[in-house]
C-alpha cells in the first residue's frame, strides 16, 4: 500500500527533533554534525537566536496580508538586496523553482515588449538543476527529471557544460537568454571558471541577450561573497535566489536590472504568499548578518581551513576520495568509493553530508560553523573513510 506521504523521496532513517547551530539532534538523543544544512538552506545554523527572534516577533504581530497591500518587511528586504547587488528591482517567491519560473517569464516578456517576440529560447547547460516545475525540468533537460512528464515546456536549448565552442553556434535570432549556475550544485559542485563566466557575459553583450544566473544554491554568502558571480567580477541581468536567503524559512526571490525587468508591468506576475511578512522578517535578519565584510571574510577564512583539512583527508584516503572542488563553504568531494556509501559511512559517524551527481558528496555546512566543529567534521569523515577501507 502506498505510504500516506507520496513516496518520491529516498529518506535516511533519522527523525530530527531539535537543532543547535551546526548540530541536529535525533529523537533518541544522538547528535549529528550537519554539513548539509538542509541543502544549503540553514545558512546561519539551526535555531539561530537572531532568526528565531525575528520570526517569533513577526509571528506575534502579523503573518499574511497578500500582495494586495503594502508589505513594509518586503520593501525593506528589496531595498537591502538592491543596495547590495547589481539589481534595481526584486520579486519575492517561496522557492527556487518559483524563482526559475519568473526568470524564464521575465526574459521572454522582455523580448516580447521590445517588439522581438520570436526571441523565446533560453540556452542552458548539461548537468544543471533549476527546480522541479515544468519550466525547471525543461530547463535542465535531464532524462532522469523529465522522463514521463512530457510534453515539456519548449524553448530550451541544451549545451554541454564546459563546451565553450558549442555556445556561440546555439545563439540565434530566437535566443532570449543564457541561464547558468555559477557553481553547479546538484550537478556535483562544479564551478564555472571566472574567465568562462566573463566569456558568457561578453557573449550576451555582443548578442544583446540576457544573462540569467541561478544562485539558488551558491548565493547568500555561501561562497564567501554575498553572491558567487562577484568572484568573476561580472553582473547578470536576472538572478534567481532562494535557499540561504530564508535561513530555513521558505523564501526566494528574483533580482533584475531595470532594463531586464522592463516587461514586467502590473498584473504580469504575482504570488499569493511571495514576500509575506514572516518570510521577509527572516530574510531581513539573514541579510543583516550575512552581508557584512566581517561575516564574509570569516566564511572565507573557515573555508580555507576546511579546504586544507580536506586535502589532508584525501591524501590519507586516496582509495576513497578523488579530489575536492568548490568555493567557500560550498564544497564537493569527488569520491572513488560510491558516494552514497561515503554518505552512509558518515551517518554511522554522526556526520551528515549530501550526495550529488558525478559521484560527489557535498559539504554545505551552516556558514556559522565554528573552527572546532570544522575539525570535528573532518575527524568524523576520516573515521567514515577508514571504516569503508576496512
Ligand atoms: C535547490 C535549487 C533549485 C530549486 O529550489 P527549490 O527551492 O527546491 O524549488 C533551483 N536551482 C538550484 C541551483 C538549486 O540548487
Amino acid at each position: 500500500m502506498i505510504d500516506s506521504v507520496l513516496p518520491t523521496y529516498n529518506r535516511a532513517p533519522f527523525s530530527f527533533v531539535k537543532g543547535e547551530g551546526a548540530w541536529l539532534i535525533e529523537a533518541d538523543g544522538r547528535r549529528f554534525l550537519d554539513l548539509g544544512a538542509g541543502i544549503a538552506v540553514n545558512a546561519l545554523g539551526h535555531a539561530n537566536p537572531v532568526l528565531t527572534a525575528a520570526l517569533t516577533e513577526q509571528a506575534g504581530r502579523l503573518w499574511h496580508t497578500s500582495n494586495l497591500y503594502q508589505i513594509p518587511q518586503q520593501q525593506a528586504l528589496a531595498d537591502k538586496l538592491v543596495d547590495a547587488t547589481f539589481a534595481d528591482t526584486v520579486f519575492f517567491t517561496n522557492s527556487g523553482t518559483e524563482s526559475c519560473e519568473l526568470a524564464v517569464k521575465m526574459a521572454r516578456k522582455y523580448w516580447h515588449e521590445k517588439g522581438d517576440p520570436a526571441r523565446t529560447e533560453i540556452i542552458t547547460f548539461s548537468g544543471s538543476f533549476h527546480g522541479r516545475s515544468s519550466a525547471g525540468i525543461a530547463a535542465a533537460g535531464s532524462e532522469k527529471m523529465t522522463r514521463g512528464f512530457g510534453p515539456l515546456l519548449p524553448g530550451f536549448v541544451h549545451v554541454p557544460f564546459g563546451d565553450h565552442e558549442a555556445i556561440a553556434p546555439s545563439i540565434t535570432h530566437h535566443t532570449a537568454a543564457i541561464l547558468i549556475e555559477p557553481i553547479q550544485g546538484e550537478g556535483g559542485i562544479i564551478p564555472v571558471p571566472d574567465q568562462c563566466l566573463k566569456g558568457l557575459r561578453d557573449m550576451c553583450d555582443e548578442n544583446g541577450i540576457l544573462l540569467i544566473l541561478d544562485e539558488v544554491q551558491c548565493g547568500v554568502g555561501r561562497t564567501g561573497k554575498l553572491f558567487a558571480h562577484e568572484w568573476a567580477g561580472i553582473e547578470p541581468d536576472i538572478m534567481m535566489v532562494a535557499k540561504g536567503i530564508g535561513g530555513g524559512f521558505p523564501l526566494g526571490c528574483v533580482l533584475a536590472t531595470e532594463e531586464a525587468a522592463s516587461g514586467m508591468s502590473a498584473g504580469t506576475h504575482g504570488s499569493t504568499y511571495g514576500g509575506n511578512p514572516l518570510g521577509c522578517a527572516v530574510g531581513n535578519a539573514v541579510m543583516d548578518v550575512v552581508n557584512t565584510p566581517e561575516f564574509l571574510s570569516d566564511v572565507n577564512r573557515k573555508a580555507g581551513s576546511l579546504r586544507q583539512k580536506l586535502e589532508g583527508l584525501i591524501a590519507s584516503h586516496p582509495d576513497i576520495f578523488d579530489s575536492v572542488r568548490g568555493q567557500g563553504l560550498m564544497i564537493g568531494l569527488k569520491c572513488k568509493a560510491t558516494n552514497t556509501d561515503v554518505v552512509q559511512a558518515g551517518y554511522d559517524q554522526h556526520v551528515l553530508t549530501v550526495p550529488a551527481a558525478d559521484n560527489t558528496i557535498r559539504l554545505l555546512p551552516p556558514l556559522t560553523i565554528t573552527d572546532e566543529e570544522i575539525g570535528e567534521a573532518v575527524d568524523r569523515l576520516d573515521k567514515a573513510a577508514a571504516s569503508l577501507a576496512a
